[in-house]
């Protein structure tokens, strides 16, 4: 079943046009990444799903239903949660603390906090620490915990790994792994190809707000040839 349809979208920021007839295609339990270089237009993409992109054209349709019109509220009442790159958590709450006012922000059936620190051993060792005391990994586990205890139906991840230590990054990709198995259904954006593709089944690519190739995972890692034209640095 589908989750998530993107039909000839459009996204602009003012008057620069970013998103340029934009197809995707989410199903019930699929990973699906997002990847591309820098700029190319993963981080708007997945703010137009939120509807945080002011202006936006085409058809986007969540479970079926038509929410290309619908507040970023209501977006997000309908069970569809962003982890943004800049990581928002509270820097004066403690941990557990952060845990709670998400989870009294939910609008669905919220999960209980412990059953996030089985999920997270690394949070759980460090309930009463307070939010900016935390190291950049630790803050994207808890960014990730606070998205996760609300229960989300479509859970986006921007670029989860940017920024943090190698050994993290294997932290960072135990949990998630444990979460996919969970059945959430994920997109993910990632300039760690390698990481994304480890998680997902399948991918797209994008290039200047514009589809560039669709497939899964195992067509991909097949095809060094799209490896290197749109997704080498530089
Ligand atoms: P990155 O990895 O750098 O986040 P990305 O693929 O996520 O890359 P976007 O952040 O979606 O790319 O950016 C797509 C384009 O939109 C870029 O050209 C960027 O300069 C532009 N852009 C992003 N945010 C804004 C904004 N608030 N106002 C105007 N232009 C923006």
């Amino acid at each position: 079943m589908s989750v998530l349809t993107l039909e000839d979208v459009n996204s602009y920021y003012g008057n620069s046009h970013i998103l340029f007839d934009l197809d995707l295609e989410v199903e019930q339990n699929e990973v699906v990444a997002l990847l591309g270089r820098n700029g190319a237009g993963k981080t708007t993409t997945l703010r137009t799903i939120t509807g945080t992109v002011p202006r936006r054209e085409g058809r986007i349709e969540f479970r079926g239903e038509d929410i290309a019109d619908d507040s970023v509220d209501k977006i997000s009442n309908r069970g569809v949660k962003l982890v943004p790159e800049e990581r928002r958590i509270f820097p004066t709450l403690t941990v557990t603390e952060n845990m709670q006012v998400a989870r009294d922000m939910s609008s669905g059936n919220p999960r209980d906090i412990q059953e996030m620190y089985d999920v997270f051993p690394v949070l759980d060792e460090l309930r009463e620490n307070r939010g900016r005391n935390l190291s950049g990994g630790e803050q994207q586990m808890l960014s990730v915990a606070r998205a996760l205890i609300q229960d989300p139906d479509l859970l986006l991840l921007d670029e989860p790994t940017e920024g943090l230590a190698p050994v993290i990054v294997d932290d960072l990709y135990d949990v998630l792994s444990e979460v996919v198995a969970e059945d959430v259904t994920v997109v993910i954006t990632e300039q760690n190809v390698d990481f994304a593709l480890e998680l997902s089944e399948r991918a797209y690519i994008i290039e200047k707000g514009a589809n560039a190739w669709g497939g899964t995972v195992d067509e991909l890692n097949e095809r060094e040839d799209l490896l290197d034209e749109y997704l080498s640095v530089g």
